[in-house]
């Protein structure tokens, strides 16, 4: 019975195994008389396109004359599953206006280590000033480094340059000051 229990063991693993490395070798083969280009990717060098409905770092964006779209009405922060959005409102007076509406967001903070990505914040903006965009390399170093202020979140007037690339310039300045 032991010698029996035994054999049939031995018998199944050496199957597996069998099957196991077919399956390598086929691939293997199978990529070595490929005549296409291989399609890895030199990241960071190269990129893929990402997703058209990716959702990753978020942008507070402005109208085109400049002003902001947020109004400081909190429903991002109200429909934020993660609770992770702290808005503060503030009136706008005819000498210093910051968006078209009464109010505009002398604060606005997201909490990144807490964001899940959901993208619920943007969709309960009614002016669309809150969007996901497709900025994913979101890596930092300290805790406090994810506690996204509207400075960093704002666009900037007059472009679109990429927060990302605000980011670094920023950290890169940052690190030289440094030194
Ligand atoms: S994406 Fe989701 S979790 Fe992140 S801030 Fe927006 S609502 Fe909150
Ligand atoms: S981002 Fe949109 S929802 Fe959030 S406070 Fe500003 S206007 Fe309101």
């Amino acid at each position: 019975m032991g010698f029996l229990n035994v054999f049939n063991n031995t018998k199944d693993g050496a199957k597996a195994l069998t099957v196991g490395m077919g399956i390598t070798l086929r691939h293997y083969f199978e990529q070595l008389l490929k005549t296409e280009p291989c399609e890895s990717v030199q990241y960071p060098e190269e990129r893929r396109e990402t997703y058209p409905r990716t959702r990753w770092r978020h942008v507070l964006t402005r109208y085109e004359n400049g002003l902001e779209k947020c109004i400081g009405c909190s429903l991002c922060a109200g429909a934020c599953p993660a609770r992770c959005i702290y808005v503060e409102a503030a009136e706008n007076t005819d000498e210093d206006r910051y968006s078209p509406g009464e109010r505009f967001a002398i604060r606005y903070e997201i909490n990144m280590i807490r964001c899940i990505f959901c993208g619920f914040c943007q969709d309960a903006c009614p002016t669309g000033a809150i969007v996901l965009r497709k900025d994913f390399e979101l890596a930092d170093f300290t805790r406090a480094d994810f506690l996204y202020t509207k400075e960093m979140l704002l666009e900037p007037a007059g472009g679109t340059i990429p927060l990302s690339a605000i980011g670094i310039i920023n950290r890169n300045a940052e690190a030289e000051h440094a030194h």
